[in-house]
């Protein structure tokens, strides 16, 4: 054991069960780590009150507390990770650099990069799979190729799980061959990075590694119910571990296997879902243009409306429709959207506002605090009925009967929807049906106090039906 190591971290901001940390303090008498901030993503943001950045920030802050509290601590840089990496590993004259896999395509140009300038010095980067339990292609169909729907995925997922890939990555008893920060400077300020926390503190997202253990003990007593609760925005059913999960604050090794061993119903969709993550990060691996184009190139060819006033209604949450309202104020206000709601709101953009699905991924790509390119391209392309496993284009959600169903109460709606809170719940999904009169007295006048429907549901399924068909295989086209 002579190597001298620097591990870099990025999305996975914890010091427990660490693929990359655990490899290096094995193979490392002297093992330094470091953060980013990285200039090639920061500068890129639209809002300097980002809120990942404040989460971001005060995860590394915590991660370096609890390195120092074993020795070590983090090297912090802020500058172009492509330079900064390679000079720093020079620096300290490091034999390798390890870092954990990602798998999105930008992030795969920049370690190749950076790859490429630690050989030139004649150093290392080793890769480990962290982020995700099964990567890449581990998991394939019978002739070798990648799955293109889900539930055979998700049965050949489990059928190839055994109990090394739950296991964790020790460090605790590794942690000797920690190296402290060679030049002692903490973490800098957010605004010594040019940003603000936002309304991060006033959000129920607890940040950092103790964050991530606060919310994942608070979901483990409900998680026999998530089967039953996990469609009800307005019940506090689902774990609300995504930017966790983006971030790495908490372990997929930890969740998983938590999941798979407690069993029952709950438990077993929840471990669904986080099967669904691998799902979009495999589909993104394999076809990384779908980041563009629609993952059936057929639907490249739809012909969506360009409509600059129809979207910026969709997006401040002044479309007529509550529950859609709703859901995009709360996007706004919080930076989270339900998974309910971000099903309904990009239908609606799509199917209701004929709008590219392209066009909202990235407005969820700016606002969401768990933004995961795989995750959200996935989600949008099912929606939009574009994507792999996707609703089929046939069946499109009515936003009424939506509301209906899954905020019977509007409960929900009242919270992000305050012009409405009078309404009484008959009315609540459909404010416009409700007599000159009635919405008088109730203080609501639709048109004035809560705007009419920007477009009529029924001639907007029309005319989705009709582009669809437009360019639909011959096999679904008579539909
Ligand atoms: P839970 O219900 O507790 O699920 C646990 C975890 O499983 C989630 O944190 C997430 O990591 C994973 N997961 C759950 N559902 C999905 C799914 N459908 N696809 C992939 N992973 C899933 N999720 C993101 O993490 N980032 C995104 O940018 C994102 N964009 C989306 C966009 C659209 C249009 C849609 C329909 C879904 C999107 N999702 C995205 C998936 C899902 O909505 C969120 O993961 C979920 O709402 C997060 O809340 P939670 O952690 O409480 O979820």
């Amino acid at each position: 054991m002579e190597q001298t190591a620097l591990v870099w971290f990025r999305r996975d901001l914890r010091h427990f069960d660490h693929a990359a940390l655990s490899q290096a303090l094995q193979a490392g008498a002297r093992v330094f780590c470091v953060f980013v901030f990285d200039r090639d993503i920061l500068d890129a943001l639209p809002s300097r009150a980002d809120r990942r950045v404040g989460f971001i920030h005060a995860a590394v802050g915590e991660l370096d507390a609890a390195l120092r509290a074993f020795g070590g601590g983090l090297i912090v840089r802020h500058g172009r990770a492509v330079e900064v990496v390679p000079a720093l590993a020079a620096a300290l004259g490091v034999d390798a650099v390890y870092v954990n896999r990602d798998y999105e395509p930008t992030a795969i140009a920049r370690d190749a990069a950076v790859g490429e300038a630690l050989a030139s010095a004649g150093r290392a980067l080793h890769a480990f799979k962290d982020q995700v339990i099964f990567e890449r292609d581990e998991i394939l169909t019978k002739s070798g190729t990648p799955y293109s729907v889900f539930t055979p995925y998700r049965r050949a997922w489990q059928a190839a799980l055994t109990p090394a890939h739950l296991q964790s990555f020790d460090v605790a008893s590794l942690a000797q061959h920690l190296a402290p920060p060679p030049d002692g400077q903490g973490v800098p300020t957010l605004a010594e990075l040019g940003f603000s926390a936002g309304n991060l503190s006033a959000l129920s997202l607890p940040t950092g590694m103790s964050g991530g253990e606060q919310l994942f003990a608070d979901f483990r007593d409900r998680i026999d119910r998530y089967h039953e609760q996990r469609d009800f925005p307005a019940s506090k059913g689902v774990s609300y571990l995504s930017a966790h999960l983006r971030f790495g604050t908490v372990s997929i090794r930890q969740l998983a296997s938590y999941a798979h061993f407690h069993g029952g119903r709950g438990a077993e969709t929840w471990l669904s879902e986080l099967i669904w993550r691998e799902f979009y990060q495999m589909v993104l691996w394999h076809r990384p243009e779908v980041v563009e184009h629609c993952f059936r190139p057929e639907y490249d060819a739809l012909v969506w409306d360009d409509w600059p006033a129809g979207f910026a209604a969709w997006c401040e949450g002044r479309t007529g429709y509550p529950l859609v309202d709703a859901a995009m104020r709360q996007l706004a206000q919080t930076g989270y959207m339900h998974n309910r709601l971000r099903m309904i709101a990009a239908s609606f953009l799509t199917k209701d506002l004929g709008i590219d699905w392209r066009a909202g991924e990235r407005h969820f790509a700016a606002h969401l605090n768990d933004y995961d390119l795989a995750a959200n391209n996935g989600g949008w392309q099912w929606a939009a009925s574009t994507g792999c496993d996707a609703q089929p284009w046939f069946r499109i959600f009515n936003p009424v009967t939506q509301s209906q169903r899954f905020d019977p109460s509007g409960r929900f709606i009242r919270r992000y929807v305050p012009e409405l809170a009078a309404v009484p719940e008959r009315s609540i999904h459909a404010p416009w049906m409700l007599a000159p009169v009635d919405q008088q007295a109730l203080g609501v006048r639709i048109g004035q106090d809560y705007p009419a429907p920007i477009v009529d549901h029924a001639e907007a399924r029309k005319r989705t039906l009709a582009r669809f068909r437009a360019v639909a295989p011959a096999s679904a086209g008579t539909r």
